[in-house]
């Protein structure tokens, strides 16, 4: 981190807002900000701890983790050499750098993220690393504070970079059970899967000047609807004035803001001392015993299906996502009617909407009263389009919520049918805080205490996916597919054009019998011949018995006991776990 001299075209840079040619000493003087136009450069991690810190209260929490290349990918050059470049690049290890330090000389935990290395993406080891400083934050009885810049989730680790959102949420929630203040502060650029959880499911968040965030990045929203975007879109000013952000905030004024707020919060609680820090038991060791075996047991590998399944051999990716998007795939309400009975549907966010993507209500599994929540898509265009195609609102993510925490205070179980392309990227979608929508989401599922049952039984898009996926087991149709991102949008990124999506779906891992392979699905529900199109019936009659055989194990274990065993199922999806290297070569 130590500056080393600056070669002489490095004592003057131009300003990205007015263009002036400014000496680089006079602007770090000035944090970076320009003193002509008020520019907010982009800060890595090391400085931007500098500046918000007290002097010499810097502790940096250890950052090295295990190579992580999880799936082994590969698009135009090898995930492993664009680590390598980054690394050295940067400097750093990783895209997030952590520590604890004082602010006001109030202490605090921090993670920084730094988006000169792979976009600030959110991959195993930063999830990892900044879950540990969660933990960190509530060992020492601190508030967390998180410092994001990021273009979203990691697409070279596939699935597993999409559950860090869960991992790092539930950390976050583990904070707020004990009355610890957490703060985001939204640098920019945030956005996708940081956004949509982390960022904005915080207690309190704070937008720097100049910072933009959002869950959708504008060319996407431009490619979609296909016309400009308005002035000032998804800017911290718009996102004080949708109600999104606490403040918008100067740098200058920034480790003021903090330190004030981190009064606040010390002043309001007991001093209390904090825990003595040493590495907890494995949880198997601590909840051995206690946990029934279908539940502790895990997933059941691919290999293991039914002895009467006449499972065709595995078939391509692509030609998995394209089955997965069949428009005569059985859809929620075909599930709704054909494997539940007496389904009553409840409506509305109470906010303001009710959005036609996401179906919900209570009805009955094998005579058990359950709330079931999905995504609708349809079957005819004009079903499509009155449905959005399955890509939730803002306010259908809100009702999900709503439906979530009624089925706990109803002591109902809760099967969620996941079936998105991925959440709405429109701009009315972001206007409403659809990161913040999700997030909530995704937090509020981590702590639900009542069985959560997830089945993917379509396409499982991104974060939009996830708000309905955090459970206790998730269970996936055979040819369904459950992605960080459409393979479409990872070949436009990654490789020179679109028309790359075959090779993007095949590297991503996308399917059921990968996923399964990863842990991020226990179990895999066999589709009839070819594909549950063809047999409707025969893949309702299979999806209801897999529910039940997954759903009874989980209605005997007290809801502690479940929150604690799905706060752990996504806990192992760290950089270091063991499982994680477990993929198929
Ligand atoms: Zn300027």
């Amino acid at each position: 981190m130590t500056a080393a001299a600056e070669p002489a075209e490095q004592l003057w840079s131009r300003c990205a807002g007015c263009a002036s040619l400014l000496y680089r000493k006079r602007l770090r003087r000035n944090l970076d900000v320009c003193p002509e136009c008020g520019e907010h450069t982009r800060l890595g991690a090391p400085e931007r701890l500098r500046q918000l810190v007290d002097p010499g209260s810097l502790r940096l929490l250890p950052d090295r983790l295990p190579e992580a290349d999880p799936i082994d990918f590969v698009d135009v050059l090898p995930y492993r050499h664009r680590l390598s470049a980054a690394r050295i690049s940067t400097g750093l290890a990783e895209a997030v750098l952590c520590a604890t330090a004082t602010i006001g000389g109030q202490p605090a935990a921090l993670a920084v993220m730094d988006f000169r290395f792979l976009g600030g993406s959110l991959g195993c080891a930063v999830g990892e690393l900044i879950t540990r400083t969660a933990e960190r934050a509530l060992d020492d009885r601190v508030p967390l504070i998180l410092v994001t810049a990021s273009g979203g989730a990691r697409m070279q680790e596939g699935a597993l970079s999409l559950m860090q959102m869960a991992t790092v949420s539930q950390a976050i929630a583990a904070l707020r059970e004990v009355g610890l203040l957490t703060v985001s502060v939204l640098t920019d650029p945030t956005y996708g899967g940081v956004a949509a959880s982390f960022a904005t499911n915080t207690d309190l968040v704070l937008a720097e000047s100049g910072a933009r965030m959002g869950f959708a990045g504008p060319r996407v929203i431009r490619q979609v609807i296909g016309r400009a975007l308005p002035e000032g879109f998804q800017t911290a000013d718009f996102l004080l004035r949708h109600g999104q952000v606490d403040m918008v905030v100067q740098r200058r004024s920034l480790r003021g803001r903090l330190a004030a707020l981190l009064a606040a919060a010390r002043a309001g609680r007991p001093a209390r001392p904090p825990v003595p820090r040493q590495e907890p038991a494995p949880h198997h060791e601590r909840l051995a015993g206690a946990v029934p075996p279908a539940v502790a047991d895990g997933h059941r590998a691919v290999g293991e299906r039914p002895a009467d399944d006449p499972t065709p051999a595995v078939r391509d990716a692509w030609d998995t996502v394209r089955t997965a998007r069949h428009p005569g795939r059985p859809t929620t309400l075909d599930y709704l009617d054909s494997v539940f009975d007496g389904f009553v549907e409840l409506h509305g966010d109470r906010l303001g909407g009710d959005c036609p993507a996401i179906v919900g209500g209570v009805a009955r599994l094998a005579g058990r009263h359950v709330m079931v929540i999905g995504h609708q898509k349809g079957h005819t265009t004009a079903d499509l389009v009155a449905r959005n195609f399955g890509m939730a609102s803002p306010a259908g993510h809100r009702k999900a919520l709503r439906l979530m925490r009624l089925a706990a205070r109803l002591g109902l179980p809760v099967v969620t049918l996941v079936d998105t392309p991925g959440a709405d990227p429109g701009i009315s979608a972001e206007e409403h805080g659809q990161a913040a929508a999700i997030a909530e989401n995704i937090l509020t599922l981590t702590v639900l205490p009542t069985p959560v049952l997830a089945v993917i039984t379509g396409e499982g898009g991104s974060g939009g996916a996830l708000a309905l996926a955090v459970a206790d087991r998730v269970l996936m149709l055979q040819h369904a597919v459950y992605s960080v991102i459409s393979p479409e949008g990872c070949a436009a990124i990654l490789w020179p054009d679109r028309s790359a999506a075959p090779q993007a779906a095949r590297a991503l891992r996308l399917t059921a019998p990968d996923l399964c392979r990863l842990g991020v699905v226990d179990e895999i529900v066999p589709e009839p011949a070819t594909a549950a199109h063809d047999d409707p019936a025969e893949t309702a009659r299979r999806l209801r018995a897999a529910l039940l055989a997954n759903l009874l194990p989980l209605l005997d274990v007290p809801p502690a006991m479940l929150v604690r065993l799905r706060r752990q199922r996504f806990r192992r999806f760290g950089a270091t776990r063991a499982g994680v290297r477990a993929v198929a070569r």
